[in-house]
Formats: C-alpha cells, structure tokens, sequence
C-alpha cells in the first residue's frame, strides 16, 4: 500500500518507473514545465540591474521606495514596484479610487460605484508590504532581501495566494476559513490510499469525510449599497487557495467528491469514478426525490466533456481490446463494463449497476471472486479500476470501414481574403498546424519531423471563390495540379485520385502550394464566395470516408446555390433583433449540415470580417455547431496582430484530439431519467442518440436528469455516459465515462456536495438551448437566470439554514459561494447581455457557450486579471516550494476600483487576453516589458500580439505567466492584445471584462446581491413577483419515460 506522505514530496518516496506497464499507483504531480524563460537576474549579475542593488533605498529611478511595514494605505506612489512617476504633483490623485480626473469618461464609466471609501481590497496586500526593487532578490545581507516570506510584521491576510487555513482573518463574516469549512483537507488529515477503491470501500465511503460542515456565507446587504467589498465572495481568491493545495497533492476521483473549481490545474487519480476533467455532476450527493431536488432550485445535471485534455502526471486513459466479442456488456440496458457492477455467484454473474439486472458472465471473461466477492484479476482490469476506458470495438459497431482520419482544408481565395492578407495568414497557419513555424522545430527522437497528425490520417486542399478548385498533391508530382469543378450547380469531386495525401510524404508539394496561393489568386480576385457548392463537393469528397474539413471564409457568401445576403441591418426596432436571426431557415444548410452528420463528417470554420462586416454566421456557423465542430470568428480582422492566433488556432484545431463519425449516449441508475441533452449535435428523435459529425478535445455537453422514482438513499446513484467514435488514427472505440454520485433523503446534506461550476454550466447551456429552440427573447433569458439565482438562495435560505440569521443578511451556501457573481456575469456576457451587439457576435457566443467545457466557461464568465507592475521577484518563476510549479501571482477581482494609478493588468477571459496601461504607466516599465526603444505608451505597436524576447526581469516573468495561462485556457490561442487607456479601442473590452462593475448593461456585483437579497425577502414574505414569464426550460418538469432500447 502507498504511503500518501509521498505525494506531498516531490523526489521523495516511491521510486516509480514511468513506464512500467504493471505500475498502479499514481506518480506524484509533475512539475509544470513550460519553457521557461531563465531567470536574467542570474545572468546578469554585476550588469545592468546589478547596478542597483548597490543604490540606496529610494534612490532609484522608478522603484517606490519603501512603506514603513505594515503602515496601512500608503499613497500610490509608494505603492507598486513600478509605481508612477514621482514628483509631479498633481497628476496623480492621493486617494486609490478609481476616479481618475482627467481621464474622461470612460474611467468613470468602468469605476461604476465606488464599494467603499477604502482601498481594503484584492491588491491591499501590495501595500502593506515592503516593496523594493525586484531585483534585490539576492542583495547580499540585506535584511530586507525578499527570501520567499513576508517580512515581519507583514500582515497574513495581505497575501492573497496564502493557505487559508492559516489566514488569521477571512474576508468572509463568519470567522476565519477553516481546513473543515474547505472541502480539501490539510496535509495532517488521515491517510488516504491513492489506490484503486475496491467494491466495499465504495459502499462504505459515506461517512468516510465529506461530512463537513458547509457552512454558510454570510453578507450583510440590508444597507443600500453598502456591502463592503470584502464581504462579497471573491472568485479570484476562491480560484487561487483551492489551486495553492493542487499544487502539492493529486485529486485522489473517489475520495473527493468535490471536484476543484474548473480553473484549477490539477492531477486527478482516477480511482474508479471519473476524472471531473471528463464529467462534473452538479451534486455528487443527490436528493433521494424529485421533492427533494426541487427544494434545492438547483438542477440535477451531467458536464460532459469526453476527450478532454490529460496534463503531465496523470495516466492515460487505457484502451482495452476484448476481440471480436466486443467489451463485457449488460444484456438488459445495455451498459458496458464498469468498476460498479458487482460479481456475484463465485463470478459467474454480475449486476448492473444501472439496471440491477444479473447478468450471466461470459465464459471468455469469467474470474473467480474472493471471499469478500473482488474478483481475483481486479487490479489488473483497467476496466474495473478505472472510471474512464476506452474498448476498441468489433465491426457490428462500425457503419463504413474506420480509416485515419480526412482533414481536407478549404480555403477561400476570394479578393477580400487576398486583399486583407488573410489568405496568406491561412495558408501559413496550415503549414504551422502541419510542420511547425520553424524548421529546426519538433524533431523526435530519430531527427524526423515529429508528426502532428497521426499515421494513416491524410490531407487535401481546396480552394474557392466563385469557384471551386481540386488539388492533387500527390508525391510523384512536381506540382500540385489544380482541378477546377465546373459547375456549382452539380457539386461533385473532380479527381479520382490524389485529393488525400500523407502530409509527411507529400510535404514538398503541399508547402509549395500553400506558399504560392497567395499569389496564384492575386490577379483574379473574384468578389463573391460560393460557399454551400464548395462545401457541398467537400463533403462528397468525404462520402466513402467521412472526416474533418477546416474552412476559412472573409466575406458574406453571396454566389451560387444557397447565396447569402445581408440579413442583419443592424436596426434593431424595440431593442432586440428578430430572432430569426440567430438562427437559419435555409433550407439547403441545413441540409448541408445534417448530410455532413449523417456521413460522418464535421466543419471548423475560420471567419474573419475584414472590414467588419456581416457574415452571417448565424447561417453558416450552423454547420459548425451542429456537426460538432467549431468556429473561430475574428469579428475585425487585422492580418497583423490578429496572425499570431490565426496561426495558433489552426495548429490547436488540427492537432487537438479529434474523433469523427460519433454517436453519444448517457445512461443513469433506474429512479432517474434523462431529460435533455444540451449541446452540438442532431438527436432526431428524443431519446435518441446524439449524432455527432466530430468531436474533439475542448467540446463538452450537457444532460440533464429528472425523477421518475424515488432514489434509495442506502444506494449510490450511477452515470455512464459513452462516446463511440473514430479515433484521427482510424481505430472505431467507445469511450466509457461513468460517474457515481451517493443519495440522501436529506436535501440538505446533498448541498454539501455541489459543484458550482456543473450548476452554472448546466445553467448556460439550457440558457443558450432555450435562445435557439423556443420563443424566449433575451430579455426573457436574462429574467430567468436572476429568477433562478433568486431561486436557489431563497430555497436554501428558506428550507436549509440551521440557525436564524437576521434578515439584514443574505446568505450563501458554502458550496455555492459565487454561484451569484457567476450568473451575473452570465446575464452580461455577449451572447445574452442586453444592449446592442452585432447578431453575428451574439449567435456565436451562444453557440460556444454550449459546447464550451468547464474550464472555457468559467474564464468566460470571469476573466482572470493580473497586475503585472508589482509583481513579486519570485513570481513567474518556478518555484521550488512546490517541487517546480511556475509562480504565480494573484488573481484579482476584475473591477476598475483595483485599478492603481500607473497600473498595468493583463486579463484574460479565454477568448483573448488584453494588457491594459494605465495612462501614467512607468516609461521603465514599458522599456522593461517593450525594449530600451520604447519610452512611452504612444512607442508601442497598437498591433503588438506577443511580447519580445528581452533579458529583462519583468519581459521574463511576463512571458512565463502568458505561457502558463497558455496551458490553462480551451480552444482560443493565447496572443496579447494592447489595450492602452486613452489610445486603443480595446480600452472599452476592458472595461467590459470588468464584470464586478456596472457595465454590460447590468447592474455591479454589489447592487446585484442587494437585489438578489431584496428578492429572497419577499420569497420568505411570501410576496415574491417573478419576473420569467415561464420555466419551462426546468428540468424538473420533464416526464419523459420509456427511453428506446439503443443498441449499442
Ligand atoms: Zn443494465
């Protein structure tokens, strides 16, 4: 048996052989390595910066000298490393509110509301600590040399990153934070064994400890505004100390059943039930009844995200082969295999664990149990230790022969795509995505050029304009040959063969042929795209085979079949666009997109607005989301800055995990029923299974579960939800995801086992279903996530506190904690905000909202902000502390009252990450950040996208930070966006980004609670009015039975 304290140590303990077919245990959480860039410090000692050490205190040119200790609020000049230039009076207010004179409007706009008269918030910590030059680090003797720990007298609270176990003072009322209150233990709590749990650990495990207390949020918010800031729950702080504890211990699937917040990077050890990077539940204790859930206002509710992403440290997910007899199934419901069912009879039966059917078990698959019933081969069945498996499956589950995967990439060569240098961006960016931007990149271990896509895959080239253009690129041919299709009428392939090709053996043909298109169209130049023919002879290009095409369009498509026009005028009489709008009634793409479902084959368009014009993505995105691919959208593209993440999108979409040619199935425990599927897909019939054209690493569903019995509370509840797909590699599999979650007759225990980021997933992704597939307006939206957040409050407040509290507060559940700030940032976010929007940006987000995973989402809805001018030497750097992990600084809350004077902020919301200046910025700072050249705000390139290499401090610990969020984010390139006050337009999506603030037309975080509260009064008076006209979209109300027997 492991011992757990190795998996706090790093280089410590078992000694595990990586590849060791036979190891079962965990390694312990790697270190996170990204290519870091060295600490210049160290090389530059004795030069440069090693001047200043020597220099007095306060003799330096930028760095404020230092604040008495503990002295409380200095004045913004003393504040940060890179405070703003001193000794010019006047410029700079005394006091850090966000009111900035001079500034105009817009800062006021940001500021909203002042919450306070103080400066007790998120970067306070800054203050009350010695600040001295960073690169002090290693000033020899100096008792003030920054060694890791705050300096005496340094006040505990100050730090946001602190454990909050040991955090004297809470932000919250209601006491300090306490290891009970957290659902994540402190280090000396009881052993656990990071192995497989067996059957009866399973039965046994409640009681085992997630009866913590949960105790309860407390704000005052009878006051009219005058919450006080600290008291509001904090995502940022909520993100950054559960994240503390990740970095030093693995997420054991069984023994927490809580997962970290979606943000979180972590190692999870799958002890049989799945790894929450693969399926969160909303409760991972439910309420024996329908009554029961109902009491909760919460939704009972399955985030799925099948082929997510593993990091370094975690096992792969195992793929196991059971012949021709295919993997061990029920005879009744049709579940596969999985570590719940039970053997009985010596071995010769098992029971579902979802239908409780005895099945008979297979001759070929028949072991003897032990006494305690544990069949003797268990641990080294993957299939019964593990929650999530991959089974190669026999041909009765194929439709056509599995091949490697199709990735035919079609291009538009029309003028506007030429002309805005969009073509060439693409052209590019697809041989980046192939064979890496740089020659010498990515050899493997033979000096090949590492394949980024895998052996037997193949590609193939078109390209369009009022035409559509074949390629073949064949190896024996010098040149590609161009095949053009002449009619558009009559969409059919040109080309017997030669359209596919091994990317790796025709690389000298296709990386001259992506070089020269650029310049083959650039005399022809035809206006108009025909994009339906074009896709429509892409698609008979994949008949036999099916697979993935990567198109890329820059202009409405207005010739041909299924011709285009210019829906959206932008005159939106009473406020909100026709709905229609968002969606399409043409008839030929939808036809389109179901063909492509049924073939097996998906879209991921690229669509820039070079000039910002429409599109019509509601049209043509509808291909993408019902196939289950994607779209990237560039809604002004400037070929400049915007072809850093062009480029990084098409390499991540290529060479994400994909299957193709899916089908989707959840099942659950008898009691339960599914309800509805949230997602991009085509279910044809309800209770059918999902039909989906591809799938890929960053796509997640929802399904939604209503009652139709009572659950037994002595009985775990159980999910299995299985994905059969095409692997790129051309192998036909099921992945297995099974999840199980325990049962109270208590509502109130299951409350303790929320998973708030499962609940305002769920939430958005029936939203966004309700926007597409029903008359609701916006507005009508908007209405019902405040009356549902109202909801859950009220329920809790009315049915489950234990003790009285006084009206004047509103209280939260511990486990639902900024559920609130969640859903207001829910009503602001551009696919549901009120206020004008182009249809084409507002159609998107709602699409991506529905097929984003946890992690996507959470950004999207608050962004992560950090300030980068008073960062901490140590910061950006890995740290030994935690055996390597990148430092890295706080988060803060996202509003424009934590804004410091000469302040500079990188946000990041997962979509695209803006580096925001403060007007004053220090010129030292930007020449630290920028290069020696650049001295002021107005010397930078508007379209900067990535920071230059520079043997700076500061240039280093940015770009490890960037690099690192690099890895944190879904499917959107990561490339910085300058966002300068006063110069750069992207100054307003800053202050859009603010979601604390009023803004979005919404209210602040702060008058949102007060509101919130004020309802749950009324609710508990007994004259609450809502204001949703109905809830139909509940879950609650389904009574759907009798679920068709599916096959597979
Ligand atoms: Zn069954």
């Amino acid at each position: 048996m492991a011992d757990y304290g190795m998996y706090h140590a790093l280089g410590q303990g078992e000694n595990i052989d990586p590849n060791d077919p036979k190891r079962t245990t965990q390694p312990a959480p790697p270190q996170f390595q990204p290519p870091v860039a060295a600490n210049p410090y160290q090389q530059q000692q004795g030069m440069g910066y090693g001047q200043s050490p020597q220099l007095p205190q306060g003799q330096q040119q930028y760095y404020g000298g230092p604040s008495p200790m503990g002295a409380p609020g200095p004045s913004p000049a003393q504040a940060p490393g890179y405070g703003p230039p001193q000794g010019q009076g006047g410029h700079f207010p005394a006091q850090p509110s966000p009111a900035i004179g001079d500034d105009g409007g817009l800062a006021a706009q940001m500021g909203g509301m002042s919450l306070g008269a103080d400066a007790h918030h998120g970067t306070a910590r800054r203050k009350k600590k010695d600040r001295h030059a960073y690169h002090q680090v290693e000033a020899t003797g100096s008792s003030q040399a920054f060694n890791g720990l705050p300096p005496a007298g340094t006040s505990a609270t100050a730090f946001l990153n602190a454990d909050p176990s040991v955090t004297p003072g809470s932000p919250f009322v209601g006491g300090p934070m306490t290891p009970q209150m957290s659902q994540f233990p402190a280090a000396v709590n009881p052993q656990f064994s990071p192995m497989p749990a067996s059957p009866a650990e399973f039965a046994a495990r409640s009681g085992h400890m997630d009866h913590l207390p949960a105790a309860p949020t407390m704000v005052h918010a009878s006051g009219q505004n005058k919450v006080a800031p600290d008291e509001m729950p904090s995502v940022p702080l909520s993100r950054d100390s559960v994240q503390q504890y990740f970095l030093t211990n693995i997420y054991p699937t069984f023994e927490r059943l809580i997962p970290p917040p979606a943000t979180a990077s972590f190692v999870a050890f799958d002890q049989g039930n799945s790894s929450p990077k693969f399926a969160r539940l909303t409760m991972n204790n439910l309420p024996a009844t329908a009554e029961g859930l109902k009491s909760t206002g919460l939704p009972l509710g399955l985030l799925l995200q099948p082929l997510a992403p593993l990091q370094a440290g975690e096992l792969a997910v195992p793929v196991l082969d059971f012949g021709d007899q295919g993997p061990p199934r029920c005879h009744r419901c049709r579940a596969y295999i999985n570590p719940f069912m039970m053997f009985r009879s010596g071995g010769n039966k098992f029971v579902c664990n979802l239908c409780n059917y005895a099945n008979d078990t297979p001759p070929e698959y028949f072991c003897a149990t032990s006494p305690q019933g544990v069949r003797v081969d268990r641990d080294q069945r993957p299939e019964l230790t593990r929650g999530t498996v991959e089974f190669v499956v026999p041909k009765e589950y194929w439709t056509k022969e599995p091949v490697g995967m199709r990735y035919l990439f079609v291009i538009d060569v029309t003028q506007e795509s030429f002309n805005k240098g969009y073509l060439e961006s693409f052209c590019d960016g697809i041989l980046g995505a192939l064979y890496g931007a740089d020659e010498n990149e990515e050899k493997d271990e033979n000096g090949e050029t590492k394949r980024r896509i895998p052996p037997g895959a193949k590609v193939g080239f078109v390209t369009f304009d009022k035409e559509v253009h074949f390629y073949n690129a064949s190896p024996a041919l010098e040149q590609a040959q161009m095949m053009i299709m002449p009619d558009i009428e009559d969409p059919f392939v040109p080309l017997s063969e030669g359209l596919f090709v091994d990317p790796y053996e025709s690389r000298a043909v296709i990386a001259s042929l992506l070089t020269r298109l650029p310049q083959m169209f650039s005399n022809i130049k035809n206006p108009e795209p025909a994009l339906l023919s074009t896709l429509n002879s892409a698609v008979a290009a994949l008949e036999k085979t099916g697979g993935k095409i990567f198109c890329s369009i820059s202009a409405l498509s207005t010739w041909g079949p299924g011709r285009l026009f210019m829906r959206d005028d932008g005159k939106h009489p009473g406020g909100e666009p026709d709905k229609k709008l968002f969606s399409t009634d043409h008839p030929a793409w939808r036809k389109l997109a179901e063909k492509m479902v049924s073939l097996g084959v998906g879209v991921d368009f690229f669509m820039a607005a070079p000039s910002g014009g429409y599109l019509d993505v509601a049209t043509v995105g509808y291909v993408s989301s019902t196939t289950g691919g994607e779209t990237f959208y560039y809604p002004n593209f400037i070929a400049p800055r915007d072809n850093t993440k062009l480029s990084l999108e098409i390499k991540h979409a290529v060479t994400r995990e994909t299957g193709y040619q899916a089908l989707m199935k959840a099942r659950c425990s008898n009691g339960l029923q599914i309800s509805a599927y949230h997602g991009n897909f085509i279910q044809h019939t309800f209770g059918a299974d999902l039909e989906i054209g591809v799938i890929d690493a960053d796509k997640a569903l929802g399904v939604t579960f209503g009652y139709d019995g009572k659950l037994d509370s002595k009985l775990d509840a159980h999910f299995q939800a299985a994905l059969l797909y095409t692997t790129a590699s051309g192998q036909r599999r099921v992945r297995c995801i099974n999840v199980i979650a325990g049962v109270s007759d208590s509502a109130k225990d299951s409350l303790k086992f929320v998973d708030q980021d499962a609940v305002y997933a769920i939430m958005a992704k029936e939203a966004s279903t309700k926007l597409a597939t029903t008359s609701s307006t916006l507005k009508d939206i908007r209405l019902s996530l405040t009356e549902k957040t109202i909801d859950v409050l009220a329920a809790y407040r009315k049915s489950y506190l234990s003790q009285a509290h006084p009206p004047s507060q509103l209280v939260m559940p511990e486990r639902l904690k900024e559920f609130s700030m969640y859903m207001l940032a829910m009503v602001k976010c551009r696919a549901f905000k009120g206020g004008s929007e182009t249809t084409d940006r507002r159609v998107h987000e709602m699409r991506m909202i529905r097929s984003m995973g946890a992690l996507e989402l959470s950004l999207y809805l608050y962004p992560r902000m950090i300030a980068i001018h008073n960062l901490q030497p140590e910061e950006g750097f890995p740290d030994e502390t935690t055996g390597g992990h990148l430092k890295m600084p706080p988060t803060i809350r996202t509003s424009f009252s934590l804004v410091e004077p000469g302040g500079v902020y990188l946000v990041d919301n997962g979509q695209q990450c803006l580096l925001w200046f403060h007007a004053q910025t220090s010129p030292n700072l930007i020449q630290d950040l920028f290069g020696e050249d650049k001295a002021s705000l107005k010397d930078l390139d508007a379209y900067t996208s990535t920071l230059p290499v520079l043997q700076t401090h500061l240039n280093a610990q940015v770009r490890n930070i960037v690099e690192f969020l690099r890895t944190m984010r879904g499917s959107k390139g990561l490339t910085i966006q300058l966002a300068r006050q006063g110069i750069d337009g992207a100054e307003y999506e800053f202050a859009r980004m603010l979601v604390e603030d009023r803004n979005n037309e919404a209210q602040s975080y702060v008058d949102w609670l007060v509101h919130i509260h004020k309802q749950v009064q009324f609710e508990l008076a007994g004259h609450r009015k809502r204001e949703d006209t109905s809830d139909s979209s509940s879950s609650l109300t389904s009574t759907f039975a009798g679920l068709r027997t599916p096959y597979w």
